[in-house]
């Protein structure tokens, strides 16, 4: 007969050794508090495509794991501070990936320390059922983490602990195993609003809902152009936005250094802008291909820099983004190079501009093109212009 108390507080002795910095455990019950906010989520259209499962599925561990008893739920600290940054280059400007994907893309890492625990687990209870789950489960990593005592979800909606604030990676392990709960956590924002009133987008419809679609880090993971009123808000943004984090209380002053998988490389999490703009397979597959900011792949990140070169003015940029409107096989490449060369202005822009009007093809391209004229106040091309 197992003692599961005893095996309990084993386990997290365990996890700390395997390197996982906070664990606690919940039944696998449905999370009923979830469903309403879900459904107010989905209904008012604030989902951006990237969730997971259906909203029954969410909720209910057992709707895709019947024989799941209990969840283990962890979190590894990650870096907040970029120690030894790059030396900034005159006439060269720099973009920003966001702290959650700085280092070895934490999915691997947290997956296989959960799989380590699972073993442990597995030599203690041969027959013992379990399944992982880092992010792309169909569970709230965030929510099954409260439930288990971890930490509470702020007004920002990340999960905020007390020794390392929100900046930690969640994930799972479900089991079949009867592990008693913990209490969950009481939320400590108290009258705090700090995270909703810098968002720069507004993206907080009220405390702790967010409107993803109005969330600047999923805009720098769609594929397409960025809508407008987006675009002049990323800034140097290349991945991801830290800004409701950054000014949270509880982020003051915590910087966990102690995962090496973690440790950011400076010119990766902050690279010079100009060189990512038409960069090699090569060079993505052996910088960005290994965070997790290079999910969405070559393009997305090409795109991002593009916008960020216009944000500051980058007028050595124009010849580069002159060759990638006229030559790049990529429409969003090039709307996203027109409408950087209307930002950015001179001669040389509007040449390239005109240039590529004459033979554009594509029509959300074409649209880029005038738009960039006409902030270029030049609507027309002298070409075009009719005299009677
Ligand atoms: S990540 Fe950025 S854009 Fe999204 S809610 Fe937070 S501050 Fe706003
Ligand atoms: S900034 Fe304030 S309100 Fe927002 S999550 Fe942190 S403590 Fe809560």
């Amino acid at each position: 007969m197992v003692d599961w108390n005893a095996l309990k507080a084993e386990l997290k002795a365990a996890a700390r050794e395997i390197g996982l910095d906070a664990v606690g455990v919940t039944t696998a019950e449905p999370f009923l508090d979830l469903r309403p906010k879900l459904e107010a989520y989905y209904q008012n259209g604030y989902d951006t495509g990237f969730e997971k499962g259906s909203i029954d599925e969410r909720v209910d561990p057992r709707r895709t794991m019947p024989w799941a008893q209990s969840i283990v739920a962890a979190a590894m600290a990650y870096p907040s501070r970029l120690r030894n940054a790059p030396k900034s280059i005159p006439g060269a400007h720099r973009g920003f990936i966001a702290r959650s994907a700085w280092g070895r893309d934490y999915h691997l890492v947290l997956r296989e320390r959960l799989k380590t625990l699972f073993d442990w687990i597995r030599a203690r209870v041969p027959e013992a059922r379990g399944e992982v789950m880092v992010d792309t489960g169909v569970l709230s990593d965030r929510a099954v983490a409260e439930r288990a005592g971890i930490g509470w979800i702020g007004k920002n909606g990340m999960l905020i602990t007390p020794t390392y604030g929100s900046f930690v990676y969640l994930g799972e392990l479900i089991l079949d195993l009867p592990l008693p709960p913990d209490e969950p956590m009481e939320e400590r924002c108290g009258t705090c609003t700090k995270c909703l009133t810098a968002c720069p987008t507004d993206a907080f419809v009220r405390p702790g809902q967010l409107d993803g679609k109005k969330c600047l880090s999923y805009h720098t993971q769609t594929k397409g152009m960025v809508p407008l009123p987006f675009r002049e808000k990323l800034g140097n943004r290349l991945y991801g936005c830290d800004t409701c984090q950054v000014v949270c209380p509880y982020n003051q002053g915590v910087n966990a250094e102690h995962h090496d998988d973690f440790a950011p490389d400076p010119e990766v999490v902050k690279p010079l802008l100009l060189p990512l703009v038409g960069m090699p397979k090569k060079t993505f597959r052996q910088t960005f291909a290994k965070t997790a900011a290079g999910w969405r792949g070559k393009r997305t990140l090409e795109r991002n820099a593009i916008i960020a070169l216009a944000h500051f003015r980058a007028t050595y940029a124009v010849p580069v983004l002159a060759e990638r409107l006229n030559a790049d096989a990529r429409p969003v490449i090039r709307g996203t190079a027109a409408w950087a060369l209307g930002k950015i202005g001179g001669e040389a822009a509007r040449a390239a501009l005109r240039s590529a009007q004459e033979k554009e093809a594509d029509p959300e391209v074409q649209a880029e093109i005038a738009s960039a004229l006409k902030m270029l106040g030049a609507e027309q091309p002298p070409s075009l212009i009719q005299y009677d």
